[in-house]
């Protein structure tokens, strides 16, 4: 662990510092539309075409007169919105993306840096190829039918990279490159959205926050960035999961949100006790599960609101009988209302466990089922393109690629 989210916060440029619109909510709109001494629903007009209309250029809002356009324009205002720049797109109907994050100025050459988002359509056959059939896009377009989508999830990213260094997990090998704004994290939500002609209200969109980065260590600007979807993009918090792997703090933090304006909580547990725990995540010597637990008893739960537990199965070190045991009891003891959502570990390059056997995972549900912990399996998504809880890594050899290329 190097990083700390208040360190980070401070260093972070202040919304707008940069040109950007994508990222003000309404208020801070209409105080910008204010200083060039225009009406302040002009902001509104402004957040809704970017939030709700996906307007990416600001010569676009038609809303604003021609004369407001060229003149936010020759000011170096843009919308800056975060760009799908390349889509891979699994058997299974998954599909991951390279989402460029302009960086503010920075001594040239400077390298485009990327994000990865993923979107898992709900209804389709999960998991069936072996990678091979998996198709690289460029520039958006779609290669093959889309499969139906019931309940379409998107997996956001919080942070390019991690620093917490969990043994099992890819993107922890990056790890921190930055802090990702809350304009780039609602911007990956936003261009997804507009990739496949969503609209929120006619259709349901389910939001986790389980992609690259811990979100309780870029604290300020994930909870920005769920405002903005709430407020400005019209996402229920009821319909998002922020996953996190156990910052205290940040758990605490959580729990002072209103509860009509934060997601659900899932904690990555991955282990039945802080022996394994803390050779398979080191943060767990800092925080150990039970202050975690401590904290996540103080957030006020919603009418038949559960928290998640994850586990992560890596074979032959956290996926035996005993260890179920041990997870129902911890479960049980803490008192919340809880489920287990297990995780048959995804592979990864370089990344030294085993997958676990059907037989264990079976043996391990079951055992948790009897202790009548509620428990449910996650089917791998997109394993095929290296979309799967935590394989997201790719972005900083694709963004060398893309320089080099270009
Ligand atoms: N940093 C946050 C959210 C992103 S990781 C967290 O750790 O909770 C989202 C989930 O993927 C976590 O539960 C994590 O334990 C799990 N995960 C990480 N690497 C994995 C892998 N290789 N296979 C399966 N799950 C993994
Ligand atoms: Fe970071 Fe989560 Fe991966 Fe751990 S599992 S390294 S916290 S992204």
């Amino acid at each position: 662990m190097t990083a700390h989210s208040s360190q980070l916060d401070t260093n972070d440029p202040a919304p707008g510092s940069d040109g950007r619109l994508f990222g003000l909510d309404r208020d801070m709109l209409s105080a910008c539309m204010a200083t060039l001494g225009e009406p302040l629903w002009r902001g509104r007009q402004l957040a809704e075409a970017m939030y709700r209309q996906g307007v990416t250029e600001i010569g676009l809002v038609t809303t604003l007169s021609r004369t407001l356009r060229e003149r936010l324009e020759a000011e170096g205002w843009s919308i800056g919105r975060p760009r799908i720049a390349q889509a891979f797109v699994s058997n299974d109907g998954t599909e991951r993306y390279l989402v460029e994050c302009t960086v503010p100025p920075v001594p040239a050459p400077a390298p485009i840096q990327t994000v990865e988002t993923v979107w898992m359509p709900e209804g389709d056959g999960g998991e069936t190829g072996d990678g091979t059939e998996a198709g690289e896009l460029e520039n958006g377009q779609a290669l093959r039918a889309r499969p139906r989508r019931d309940r379409a999830t998107i997996c956001v990213s919080s942070q390019i990279g991690c620093a917490v260094n969990c043994q099992f997990c890819l993107t922890a090998k990056l790890g921190l490159q930055r802090n990702l704004t809350a304009g780039e994290i609602a911007g990956q939500v936003v261009a997804v959205l507009d990739r496949h002609g969503v609209e929120i209200g006619k259709e349901r969109v389910n939001l986790v926050f389980m992609g690259m980065g811990e979100p309780f260590l870029n604290y300020e600007h994930w909870i920005a960035a769920v405002r903005l979807l709430v407020n400005e993009v019209g996402i229920s918090p009821q319909r998002m999961t922020v996953s996190t792997s156990g910052i205290v703090p940040g758990i605490e933090r959580f729990a002072e949100e209103p509860p009509e304006m934060r997601p659900k909580l899932a904690i990555s547990l991955n282990a039945p006790n802080d022996a394994v725990r803390s050779q398979i995540m080191p943060i767990s010597r800092k925080w150990p599960i039970e202050a975690v637990v401590d904290a996540v008893r103080q957030v006020r739960l919603r009418p038949r609101e559960r928290i998640t537990f994850e586990y992560v199965l890596l074979g032959g070190i956290t996926d035996g009988q005993e260890h179920a045991e041990e997870v129902a009891r911890l479960v049980r003891h803490s008192g919340l209302p809880a489920k287990v959502n297990l995780i048959a570990w995804n592979p990864g390059p370089g990344i030294p466990y085993q997958m676990p056997q059907a037989a264990a995972v079976d043996r391990f549900r079951r055992a948790l089922e009897a202790d009548e912990v509620p428990v449910y399996l996650r089917r791998p998504r997109g394993r095929d393109i290296f979309a799967a809880c935590g394989q997201l890594k790719r972005t900083v050899e694709s963004a060398r690629l893309e320089t080099s290329s270009s």
